[in-house]
């Protein structure tokens, strides 16, 4: 809205004679008579703009003039960068540019120093430090994740997340002086920095927490800007095409295919070419199989992970990860609890477009398998193998139409079905169910509610959940261990 009052204004400005004169003459120049307050403004913007992003020095001492260039030689300069008439004079189209909100990193390679700098690893670490108050903390860290995904999949580099003060790209919201020597402005102008790949403050990342940061296109859009400082943070400059992700002015764009071929050119200079990652949940963590966002113009609507009413339809461990499913939606955790992927269940097992009853893993064969209604599919990485099959083929009696629940115990090398209070026992190595079940779940498991919705096994506990609450259960002392609210398991 402001850009285009004070365009307005220029415009009407223009129209009056007096302007036929040299309309910028910073220094020594005649002002005319015609400048008024807009004008000022506008000339202390420009002269802003040239020394925070075109290295101009304003000559403050006569002294130094002849050696400094000029302020109408450094607005060449940005009038080139931005393939604008090189009139060397504030005109309209130069202003526009001059107001458009973008990043604050400078555009000439002059001011920056360790030029074609990079990281000398693949795997980088991120932290987000401080968040902003404008977007759930959940749809932060995902879009901060995208983000970074963005040139993961288009490099050989892994981001993992961590949650120490020393990573190598913390992430922050701020605002003005922030102790980095490059304050924040308010609303609008430089809405986020971020500095060169290095020790320290190097590939840090700052947001300006003046600006209304959203995960759609309302105010400013936290995945799009978050990709570009991050293109700062691996090494990249600004880039003169506007196609380009590097391209310095903020502008709105479609978040598929967000890279143009210069940005995947140059980070691939820097770091190589991208790498296949075959799906397998310990490496491929901030790769899930099919892009977050493909087909969606901004990132669809993330689910409240915290609701304290949030209970699972089924959760099953599956390498080092735990997928909890709930509807369509999955949340995987891997190792750490605030370390989380979500999305459509579809995202990360194409082929799976039902809610999941019951989710079970065994390792001996790296296959899940996950039950709907009366039936199961067998999921190999990410690969729904064969067709879905009826659950009578496990060995139920016909009037089982639906699973509560499964746990397999790999130990044992059973898998426990649970449907309503009673519980059944499959042998995994002969594949078939055994004789004496179905048998009571209270009485094999003590003061377990149910029905079960959900069940895991881990470190010799199997975790029951029923509702909103996880029961801890140790096996050998058939004793439940603690209850928990289930989405203690996302970190909430
Ligand atoms: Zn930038
Ligand atoms: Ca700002
Ligand atoms: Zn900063």
């Amino acid at each position: 809205m402001g850009i285009w009052l004070g365009l307005a204004c220029v415009f009407a400005l223009f129209a009056l004679p007096c302007f036929a004169a040299p309309l910028l003459q910073l220094k020594g120049g005649s002002v005319t008579a015609c400048e008024d307050e807009k004008t000022n403004n506008d000339l202390i913007l420009a002269d802003k703009y040239l020394q925070r992003f075109y290295a101009f020095q304003p000559d403050l001492t006569s002294r130094s003039k002849r050696s400094l260039p000029s302020f109408s030689s450094k607005l060449k300069d940005m009038q080139n960068f931005f393939r604008l008439n090189q009139t060397g004079t504030l005109d309209p189209d130069t202003l526009a540019v001059m107001k458009t909100p973008r990043c604050g990193v400078p555009d000439v390679e002059e001011y920056v120093h360790n030029r074609g700098n990079r990281w000398q690893k693949n795997v980088i670490t991120y932290s987000v430090g401080k968040y902003t108050n404008d977007l759930p903390q959940a749809t932060v860290d995902s879009l901060i994740a995208s983000a970074l995904d963005v040139w993961a999949k288009a490099s050989p580099l892994r981001f993992f997340r961590s949650y120490s003060q020393h990573a190598d790209i913390m992430v922050k919201f701020v605002t003005k002086n922030h102790g980095d020597s490059f304050p924040f402005d308010g609303p609008r102008g430089t809405l986020a920095h971020a500095f060169d790949p290095g020790e320290g403050i190097g590939g840090d990342v700052h947001f300006d927490d003046e600006e209304n940061w959203t995960a759609d296109s309302n105010g400013f859009n936290l995945y799009l800007v978050a990709a570009h400082e991050f293109g700062h943070a691996l090494g990249l400059r600004h880039s003169q095409n506007p196609e380009s992700l590097m391209y310095p002015s903020y502008k709105i764009r479609k978040t598929v295919n967000l890279l143009s071929s210069e940005d995947i050119r140059k980070i691939k200079a820097l770091y190589g070419p991208s790498i296949q990652r075959p799906f397998h949940p310990r490496l491929s963590w901030n790769y899930p199989f099919n892009s977050w966002y493909s087909g969606f113009y901004f990132p669809m609507g993330l689910k409240d992970k915290c609701n304290p009413d949030l209970s699972f339809d089924s959760v099953t461990t599956l390498g080092e990860a735990i997928f909890f499913f709930k509807g369509r939606y999955l949340w995987i955790r891997h190792n750490n609890k605030n370390d989380i992927k979500e999305g459509p269940i579809s995202n990360f097992m194409p082929n799976i477009t039902s809610k999941i009853d019951a989710a079970y893993w065994v390792p001996q064969r790296s296959a899940a398998y996950l039950f709907s209604g009366s039936s199961y599919w067998t999921v190999k990485g990410s690969q729904v193998k064969g067709r879905r099959k009826n659950i009578s083929s496990l060995g139920f009696p016909t009037w089982v139409k639906q699973i509560d629940s499964a746990v397999h115990i790999h130990k044992t090398v059973h898998t426990l079905f649970f449907t309503q209070h009673l519980y059944w026992r499959f042998n995994e190595n002969q594949k078939t169910m055994e004789d004496s079940y179905p048998r009571k779940i209270s009485e094999d498991f003590p003061g377990i509610p149910t029905p079960i919705s959900a069940a895991f096994y881990k470190n010799g506990f199997l975790h029951f959940f029923i509702g909103v609450e996880v029961y801890k259960y140790n096996i050998k002392l058939r004793k439940i261990i603690d209850i928990n609210k289930a989405n203690s398991w996302l970190g909430c």
